[in-house]
């Protein structure tokens, strides 16, 4: 790998974090909305991508979400995403 690559690699880690950001801040403003009550959670057996800790599963509006309560962070499918953005 030269240089180069490796700062496109820098910028793209940069990058999943302003996302992962982004998502953690409209996933607290959702939490902090009417409906929260809807959102139940259970552990599963899978690992955090990010972190290694177990995932919670959370059902939001009808959408299964996978929330890492270690990291902060919150894995769900791309329709999933959509549905619960409103897309
Ligand atoms: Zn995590």
């Amino acid at each position: 790998m030269n240089e180069k690559d490796h700062w496109k690699d820098v910028e793209r880690g940069r990058e999943e974090d302003y996302f992962l950001k982004k998502h953690r801040e409209w996933l607290e403003k959702k939490r902090s909305e009417k409906g929260i009550s809807e959102v139940t959670a259970s552990h599963t057996a899978l690992a955090c991508p990010r972190c290694s800790k177990p995932l919670m599963v959370r059902t939001l509006k009808q959408q299964t979400v996978h929330t890492c309560d270690a990291c902060g962070g919150a894995w769900l499918e791309a329709n999933a995403l959509k549905a619960l953005a409103g897309l």
